[in-house]
């Protein structure tokens, strides 16, 4: 017998792949038909160095976001946000917004267009229009990023799931920024951090498993004043946070004569000739904490809906054979968890082109 670990979100999702397939009985039928297909070493890793640990700094704020949730923090100019890997293999969304204009914020596209699709140390995040200036500059860390794929939302569970209550990037936000009195409708395409993304065969991006070590991190200083608003990103069905939802902590410091030099030096790099004179936007709309706000972050808790599994032994020598310990080390749950939700996943055709 061997156990599949999951949340009752994840167990909802397989028993809707069960209900539609007629040769399938039950969720134990999908995990020995996923081991029958699974190839050997199915789970590639990526053997890294360890991550450095950070410089030393005087703290302001230590944060663990649960999963499930995020958290709106004031970041003043020079301080340094640092996000963080526990466990690893965790997604993050990050927005960002300017505290004395809600209507400045981080405007991904714009980041893309000027640094690239993957922005990392030496690079900055841009503002929208008509700010369009750089609001934070990357000054240190090992996270990849992405700036091509859009949080994921209640659309995408109902479209391609048909899970119609779950956790999902889109509210987590939402109630995240809340405690600053910003609505639904102020959320913008998110910087994706821990996101390893590719190039797929037909040339378009392609999420890949998530590659993030626990110690993994991305250091941001802040260029103005701001609302920094990270969540873990709701997504446990696919290889973007490898099939879970995991703690991530982020820190504010206080910045460093080297912190700021670092800053200036990715600002002046991006902006090369100046930047165009700012124009006068009247009714400035400034962010303030609203005092009664209670975090209220929807599906939660997740529940734990494990199912044991009879496999014998023809099939735990394929699960064998196709996990890699590189990525998962010695945590078979992960491994199984993962082949199981990779085969129903391309099973129903929903995320095609990711693997
Ligand atoms: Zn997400």
């Amino acid at each position: 017998m061997i156990t599949l670990r999951l949340n009752h979100q994840q167990h909802a999702f397989l028993q809707t792949v069960v209900d539609r397939d007629a040769h399938l009985g039950d969720i134990g039928d999908l995990v020995r038909a996923a081991l029958q297909d699974a190839p050997a070493h199915a789970l590639a890793g990526v053997v890294r160095p360890e991550s450095p640990a950070p410089p030393r700094r005087t703290p302001v704020r230590e944060h663990i976001l649960e999963p499930g949730t995020g958290k709106a923090f004031e970041v003043s100019a020079g301080q340094v946000v640092r996000i963080a890997q526990i466990e690893g293999h965790q997604c993050v969304d990050l927005n960002v917004f300017s505290l004395s204009d809600r209507r400045e914020r981080l405007h991904a596209g714009r980041t893309r267009g000027m640094q690239g699709p993957h922005p990392g140390p030496g690079d900055v995040l841009w503002s929208n229009a008509p700010w369009e200036r750089p609001i934070m500059a990357i000054t240190g860390g090992t996270a990849s990023t992405d700036t091509q794929f859009p949080f994921c939302s209640r659309l995408i569970y109902s479209a391609f799931f048909g899970l119609h209550d779950r956790t999902n990037c889109q509210e987590i936000q939402n109630e995240a920024q809340r405690e600053y009195g910003l609505d639904p409708w102020d959320l913008h395409e998110s910087l994706n951090l821990f996101m390893h993304t590719a190039t797929g065969p037909g040339g378009e991006a392609v999420i890949r498993r998530n590659q993030a070590r626990p110690g993994d991190h991305l250091e941001l200083v802040a260029l103005l004043d701001l609302l920094v608003v990270p969540n873990v990103c709701g997504d446990d069905l696919s290889n973007c946070s490898n099939f879970g939802l995991r703690p991530v902590r982020v820190t504010i410091e206080e910045g460093r004569g080297e912190d700021a030099r670092s800053a200036r030096a990715a600002r002046d790099r991006a902006v090369v000739l100046g930047l165009p004179r700012p124009r006068e936007i009247p009714g400035p709309r400034p962010l303030r904490r609203d005092p009664g706000y209670m975090a209220a972050f929807p599906h939660l808790p997740l529940r734990a809906a494990d199912v044991r599994v009879e496999l014998g032994e023809a099939l735990a020598g394929r699960f064998r054979r196709a996990r890699d310990t590189t990525l998962y080390g010695d945590d078979d749950a992960a491994a199984l968890r993962d082949i199981t939700l990779s085969w129903a996943i391309e099973r129903l055709g929903a995320f095609a082109g990711n693997d």
